[in-house]
């Protein structure tokens, strides 16, 4: 919780625990724990839940939960540094080379690149 705290630079124990975040979230139906349940395990040192969950990674940084959240709580910079946190374990959450051909012509290019960006230590 620290480390993250210190990355993000936000300060997470603010969060209440209202909901707001996952109620306005677009990605919602397809996490596996809701932002308020990420702020919640982040207080709670709970790092294994999280890093188990796709939620930091399915995060598409759409900064809705940011503009929305009654504490002013950064939420994207929170999984940012998450992201970061388990990228410096030096595991890729993504493979390259194990992508599938068709899914590689279909794939705008930039899309492509700021996966990698944010899936690859
Ligand atoms: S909207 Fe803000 S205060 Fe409410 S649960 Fe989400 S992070 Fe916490
Ligand atoms: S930044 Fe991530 S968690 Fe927040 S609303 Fe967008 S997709 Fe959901």
């Amino acid at each position: 919780m620290e480390k993250v705290k210190e990355i993000s630079g936000e300060n997470i124990d603010k969060c209440m625990q209202c909901g707001t975040c996952s109620g306005g979230c677009p990605m919602i139906d397809v996490l596996q724990i809701t932002p308020r349940g990420i702020m919640h395990l982040s207080a709670l040192g709970q790092e294994q839940k999280i890093a188990k969950a796709n939620t930091i990674w399915m995060c598409a940084s759409c900064n809705t939960c940011a503009v929305r959240c009654p504490r002013g709580i950064d939420i994207p910079k929170v999984m940012e540094a998450m992201r970061q946190i388990f990228l410096r374990k030096n595991v890729n959450y993504i493979e390259p080379n194990q992508i599938p051909d068709e899914v590689l012509e279909d794939m705008p290019q930039i899309v492509m690149v700021s996966c990698f960006r944010k899936h690859t230590a």
